[in-house]
């Protein structure tokens, strides 16, 4: 049995998670992480009793649970998750938190050469050089769970490199992608949190409605594949049946196709990669007659733009530019920022603070923080 800990349990993807292992003998859940919703560990407990350590982010009444599950090791605080990954026995991690408080936790992982299972996209965001070089020096893998990575990962394992022509990465467009920027004034976060086709964490659906998220992913790819963001074509397909897939040089195209349901692309890493029955609902090929593909318009969507950017400058932009979209986000959903700012405020941010090669987690900490700070100055 492989031991795992699971990092953001309480989450979209973290519960989602949580429904393959309760049917899955090849795993012991060891460890798990979560970030405020304390109320759910004690049924998590019950539900795995295999759980050894917990990291959560508050510490009060840290003593009740402990006392009501004296054997197991609680740890609390933004660096819980962390030490929980440091400290625990384990041969692999699924890290499903949010944002840039999973890097740490990613870094830890890959530091001891194990497999991680990522749904955190900040990490390589923020860190994806530092990350690469950990890969390098100790032997660790990651195996990807946003659905387009796991997508072309599946393609690619079954095509030879020289075949192809480019990655599509596809793209639902969020709820706005037949409005003009023009039209976007007074977009509310329950409109923004709307999603058409997937149920997902609040950041990640704000990020879809800007398309910061597949900025983020184009950035993702890159480091995964190891391919540069020329390699990439963006499609919008409002769908969502089509996760993704390559174009090979002889003209055709090989998609990944199914429905948009997470626990498949969850089911793949988990499984290194193996075409595993069951997980899936089952698409009829009538649904592809409905299937849009859309070129994307740049000018509409910058946020791609400046993920783009940012990944080809490398050094400090991923941290500033995720730190300012982290919190351009929180003030939105806040209501202290108009949805059609965000990307304002990461121009401005970007343009802000300098550009520094270094890769080393202290200052891309410390730059997450400044970009913070800046876009927190946009809020009123
Ligand atoms: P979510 O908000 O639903 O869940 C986040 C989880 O992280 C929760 O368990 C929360 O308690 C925990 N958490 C938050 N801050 C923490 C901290 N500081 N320390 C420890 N735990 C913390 O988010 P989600 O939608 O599940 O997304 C998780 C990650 O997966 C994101 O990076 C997202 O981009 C990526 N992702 C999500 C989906 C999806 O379908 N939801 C798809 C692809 C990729
Ligand atoms: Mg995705």
């Amino acid at each position: 049995m492989r031991r795992l800990i699971l990092l953001g349990a309480t989450g979209s993807i973290g519960t989602q998670t949580l429904d393959l292992l309760e049917k899955d003998d090849a795993f012991s859940l060891v460890g798990i992480a979560i970030g405020h919703r304390k109320s759910a560990i004690p049924s998590l407990i019950k539900r795995f009793p295999s759980i050894e350590a917990v990291s959560l982010l508050d510490k009060d009444n840290i003593e009740e649970l402990q006392g009501l599950f004296p054997k197991v090791r609680f740890y609390f605080g933004e660096d819980g998750a962390s030490r929980l990954a440091n400290e625990t026995q384990y041969d692999e991690a699924v890290n499903a938190i949010v944002g840039f408080a999973g890097l740490l936790p990613s870094i830890e992982v890959l530091s001891k050469g194990k497999v991680l299972h990522l749904a955190n996209k900040e990490s390589l965001v923020v860190g994806g050089q530092l990350i690469g070089r950990l890969i390098k020096e100790k032997g660790g893998r990651i195996y990807p769970i946003d659905s387009e990575h796991a997508a072309i990962a599946k393609c690619l394992s079954s095509i030879d490199r020289k075949d192809i022509d480019k990655v599509i990465l596809t793209a639902s467009g969020g709820p706005f992608r037949l409005m003009s920027r023009m039209a976007l004034n007074g977009i509310t976060p329950a409109m923004a949190l709307a999603h058409p086709t997937w149920k997902m964490g609040n950041k990640i659906t704000i990020d879809s409605a800007t398309m910061m998220n597949k900025g983020f992913e184009v950035m993702e790819a890159c480091y995964l594949f190891d391919i540069e963001p020329e390699d990439i074509d963006i499609f919008i397909h409002p769908q969502s049946l089509v996760h993704s897939g390559i174009r090979l040089k002889d003209g055709s195209y090989i998609l990944d196709y199914g429905k948009a349901d997470m626990h498949g692309p969850i089911a793949y890493s988990l499984s290194h990669g193996e075409k595993i029955e069951g997980i899936r609902k089952v698409s009829s090929l009538d649904e592809l007659k409905d299937c849009d593909f859309m070129a994307y318009d740049p000018a509409r969507f910058p946020a791609v733009g400046l993920a783009i950017d940012s990944f080809k400058q490398k050094g400090n932009r991923g941290a500033a530019l995720n730190g300012a979209n982290e919190m351009a986000v929180s003030l939105f959903l806040e209501g202290k920022l108009p949805f059609k700012e965000i990307e304002k405020v990461l121009e401005e941010v970007l343009k802000k603070i300098p550009f520094d090669p270094a890769s080393t987690y202290p200052l891309l900490a410390s730059y997450d923080s400044l970009a913070r700070q800046e876009a927190k100055a946009f809020g009123n």
